[in-house]
């Protein structure tokens, strides 16, 4: 027998790569009654509307809100501030208002003000992705297996957080809670600064004078197509990300420049064994993620999806 809908009227703001990865699989899998899109643009509405990836569909935010039990913001992290001014008048008591960004304390900063003391907000960051856009980039089974990290506060409601939570699970994540300073942190490691040297060391490869590009590209190795993937990341998202995660960016850019230097040391002065045991403390590490389940022992990672 199917489960009844987790939600009544689950409303996306913003139907590309990952609120169109939610709207499949809650579709698929009748996780709403109604689900609700709201997008700016008139193209990306029409292609969401071709897709039926929704059951109503408004580019009026204040419309889009109205009568839901749940919103998820789906957009970039740079744009909520002025999303949730415009949707603060027309929520309805008891909704769970989440999102998907990749960065959480700013998150929290720029929603906040605007919420009524009647909605439960309780952002969310699914750790999966891939470097694709828009709404055809979606599918269902993004999820499955993945993180997905809540960040409520403190005194928030555990009955909210249990509801979206078995959303996410019905999504297909694995949920983890955890404080939204904390996932900051976690995240610039593990994803911010990855990405940064990926936009970086492409940037310097393609600018290297006595390499012309078009050899940059042909002979392109896997380390360096590796990072070509992860460079070719949708720029607004990833520009957001920074100049939302601006601290712990740089805590941990400082740290990583320190590292790299010690290993840029080792190179200069010939220290086989220093480079010997620290890529054998990596190759541990890889070991681990894969015994972890979050990766798979095969080349090129046994699949085409990045992680954000
Ligand atoms: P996407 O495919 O580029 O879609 C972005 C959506 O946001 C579109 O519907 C777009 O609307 C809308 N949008 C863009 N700028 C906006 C603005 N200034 N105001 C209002 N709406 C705006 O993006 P995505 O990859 O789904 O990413 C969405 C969020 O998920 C981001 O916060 C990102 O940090 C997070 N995230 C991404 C990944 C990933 O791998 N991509 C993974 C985990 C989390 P129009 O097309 O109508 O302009």
């Amino acid at each position: 027998m199917n489960k009844p809908p987790i939600f009544k009227r689950l409303c996306l703001i913003g139907i590309g790569l990952i609120g169109s990865s939610i709207a499949l699989r809650a579709k698929r899998d009748g996780l709403a009654e109604t689900i609700v899109v709201s997008t700016r643009r008139k193209e990306t509405m029409d292609r969401a509307r071709e897709l039926n990836l929704g059951d109503v569909y408004t580019d009026k935010v204040s419309e889009a809100v109205k009568n839901c039990d749940c919103i998820i913001l789906c957009i970039p992290v740079g744009a909520y501030a002025a999303i949730g001014e415009r949707m603060a008048e027309h929520l309805s008591p008891g909704c769970i208002i989440s999102d998907v960004g990749s960065v959480k304390r700013s998150v929290i900063e720029q929603l906040k003000p605007h919420l009524p003391e009647n909605v439960h907000l309780i952002p969310g960051h699914p750790i999966a992705g891939t470097e694709y856009s828009g709404p055809d980039a979606g599918f269902s089974t993004l999820f499955d297996e993945r993180w997905c990290l809540l960040t409520p506060a403190e005194n928030s409601d555990p009955k909210a957080i249990d509801r979206i939570s078995s959303f996410w699970k019905a999504l297909g994540s694995k949920v983890d809670v955890m404080g939204a300073d904390h996932h900051d942190r976690v995240l610039a490691v593990t994803s911010h600064i990855p990405h940064l040297i990926a936009y970086n060391i492409v940037g310097t490869a393609s600018d290297l004078e006595e390499i012309t590009e078009s050899e940059v590209i042909k002979f392109s190795a896997s380390g360096f197509r590796d990072f070509t993937r992860i460079a070719a990341s949708d720029p607004v998202m990833w520009r957001d990300v920074f100049l939302h995660n601006k601290d712990a960016v740089l805590e941990m850019l400082g740290r990583f420049s320190e590292d790299l230097s010690r290993l840029q040391r080792a190179v200069r002065w010939g220290d086989g064994d220093l480079l010997f045991e620290h890529f054998t403390k990596t190759r541990d590490i890889r070991r681990g993620i894969i015994d972890a389940g979050q990766e798979i022992d095969k080349p090129n990672f046994g699949r085409d999806v990045t992680e954000d």
